[in-house]
């Protein structure tokens, strides 16, 4: 069995809020899809932010930005969770 790249994650979980706000470049945005699909811990950490986000912008008509403090939680929350999860 190949050994999951979690530094391929912590790079990743970087990039989600961007690639949620559509300002991931194509070439990002593959790149995340393709790692996406092989990796279930991701799918889980971008579907959790993906919710947050929907949430805010269902606050307003005009959907704000992810106020960068909780952003800067949210991601920090994942990447210790993928780290805690490497042996
Ligand atoms: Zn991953």
């Amino acid at each position: 069995m190949e050994r999951h790249n979690h530094d391929h994650c912590l790079d990743l979980i970087d990039r989600l809020n961007d690639y949620l706000d559509g300002e991931l470049s194509a070439v990002s945005c593959a790149e995340l899809e393709e790692h996406l699909r092989q990796c279930p811990e991701c799918q889980e950490l971008l579907a959790s932010l993906q919710q947050t986000v929907d949430l805010l912008h269902h606050l307003d008509d005009l959907p704000p930005p992810l106020p960068p403090a909780l952003e800067n939680r949210l991601i920090s929350q994942m990447q210790q969770q993928v780290q805690t999860k490497r042996h």
